[in-house]
């Protein structure tokens, strides 16, 4: 069987098989397109074959009992291929199966032939297994011709074997080879056209394969799009919310700058009624030192002049100060000195003043840290105006009582506090008296030199070192004025000896 397989291979090679590896997958191609039509096949087959018994009982005669044994055999084997065709092995020999069950279903029509040569019924018979093996059952081309040549050829040996008239066996043969090259013809058509259709199967799934790589790396593609697009979204959502943000800080900064140049056109304004006050009182005094009677009252002119120079010199003083933080110039410059040298220098200033000293105000200090161990790390000569700023205010607004200023140190900060028993700041003053110009309502300070500049410039040096004030004050009771400096030692060590010293 293996020789034979081998045999029609190599012959259908010559004719139609592929020469590479494509008749393997035809192979299975055709029979995925073809088992279906050949069980159904096989099915009536196998029924005509049996039905034409009934020819047999009416023409056969004494044959007809061998007639139907040979029916039977070539029936079971019909039925055997047709429920063979249901197992998975019918893949690998359908096509010898084919070939054997058209044989033998030819040889059995060919013996009833050649018993009774006669009866066309055979013959035509014989025709139609023809007709069948061609188109019909899915043999192909050349096991096709190979077999049913073979049965011609049997057919011309029975013939000679049984006597069979010479004249019956010659137009029966030119019948028989009619049918066999029209059905030849058939065939070769049929696995032609079924080959080229495998043909453009191939190519169609090449094709596929083709376009669903195109179709991936379109995908790949819009996918990688998809995400640059993303990503440009997402940058560009950023973008504009970065504008936004730069927007609002440009609105603010606009409305900042409205802000400030309104503020500084008071201050200018505020600026120059304060110059004109003392300046008036210099000039004014400095007119009537012409007219001055006796020797008093031109000291006495003096002293006022003298008295307004030097408002108008604190004025000018304070007006440096501010334009430095206005202009941004200040800088904070740290370095370690004693604290406690610091605060006696200013109450050696401050024991000295005139209020102090005529109105015998009691004024006294205390140290929070012992001599020893005083050193602090931070801008000295800010903090000495600070300290001279707020000790001034106390010795400025201070009829009677005392005046006392001490610090303390709590972890690393500085926490400073003077007290004073004098006019005291109405409660709705105290809110402002942080800004520029703004002295407590009332006309309490007149007289006193005020310009409203100084708790200003403290407040804002305060805020430059990290540091805040605040204030408690009753009117007529007295006011308390405290400020805290963070981070005053160097290398953030603090000192923790609470050992306070009195001055006085
Ligand atoms: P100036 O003292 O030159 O007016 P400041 O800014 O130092 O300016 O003070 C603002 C205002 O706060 C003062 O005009 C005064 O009304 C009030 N003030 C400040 N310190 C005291 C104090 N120790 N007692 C009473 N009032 C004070």
């Amino acid at each position: 069987m293996v020789f034979w397989t081998e045999l029609t291979d190599k012959i259908n090679g010559i004719t139609l098989n592929f020469p590479d590896e494509r008749e393997k997958e035809y192979r299975e191609f055709y029979f995925e397109r073809s088992y279906k039509t050949t069980r159904f096949a096989y099915l009536i087959l196998s029924i005509i074959y049996a039905f034409f018994g009934y020819l047999d009982s009416v023409v056969a005669g004494q044959y007809f009992g061998l007639f139907i044994i040979i029916r039977s055999i070539v029936v079971i084997l019909l039925l055997f291929v047709f429920f063979y065709s249901f197992s998975k092995n019918f893949r690998h020999n359908w096509q010898t199966l084919i070939f054997i069950t058209y044989f033998a279903g030819a040889v059995g029509i060919i013996l009833m032939l050649v018993l009774l040569p006669v009866v066309v019924v055979y013959s035509s018979g014989l025709i139609l297994v023809f007709l069948a093996g061609s188109v019909l059952i899915k043999l192909r081309f050349l096991a096709f011709s190979i077999a049913s040549w073979l049965v011609i050829f049997l057919y011309i040996v029975a013939g000679i074997v049984w006597k069979v008239d010479y004249a019956i066996v010659l137009s029966n043969t030119f019948f028989f080879s009619g049918a066999i090259l029209i059905g030849m013809i058939a065939a070769y058509r049929t696995e032609v056209f079924n080959r080229d259709n495998f043909n453009l199967y191939l190519q169609i799934a090449k094709k596929n394969v083709l376009i669903e790589h195109a179709n991936r790396n379109l995908e790949d593609k819009v996918e990688q799009r998809t995400k640059l697009l993303n990503h440009s979204n997402k940058e560009l959502r950023e973008e504009v919310r970065r504008r936004a943000i730069v927007e609002k800080e440009l609105i603010a900064a606009k409305e900042r700058a409205e802000e400030s140049d309104k503020l500084k056109s008071a201050f200018l304004a505020n600026m120059s009624h304060e110059i004109r006050t003392p300046m008036n009182g210099i000039l004014g005094f400095a007119n009537l030192l012409h007219e001055a009677e006796n020797e008093e009252e031109f000291n006495e002119f003096v002293d006022a002049i003298i008295k307004s120079g030097e408002h108008l010199l604190n004025l000018i003083n304070d007006i440096i100060d501010l334009s430095k933080i206005e202009a941004g110039i200040l800088k904070i410059e740290k370095s370690n000195f004693e604290l406690n040298r610091l605060t006696r220098e200013i109450y050696d200033i401050f024991s000295v003043e005139t209020n102090v000293v005529t109105k015998n105000i009691d004024f006294s200090y205390r140290d929070g840290l012992p001599d020893n161990n005083c050193m602090i790390y931070t801008d000295r000569v800010r903090l000495k105006q600070i300290m001279i700023n707020l000790v001034n205010n106390a010795c400025k607004y201070t009829d009677r009582g005392s005046i006392e200023f001490y610090y303390k140190i709590k972890g690393s900060s500085l926490h400073f506090v003077v007290k004073d028993t004098g006019i005291g700041i109405p409660e709705e003053s105290q809110k402002v008296i942080f800004d520029r110009f703004m002295q407590a309502s009332n006309g309490r300070t007149t007289g006193r030199d005020s310009t409203g500049l100084g708790l200003s410039i403290t407040n804002t040096y305060l805020n430059l070192m990290g540091g805040n004030i605040s204030v408690k004050s009753k009117l007529d009771v007295g006011s308390e004025f405290s400020f805290t400096l963070p981070d005053i030692f160097e290398n953030h060590k603090p000192v923790t000896n609470d050992a306070s010293k009195l001055g006085k």
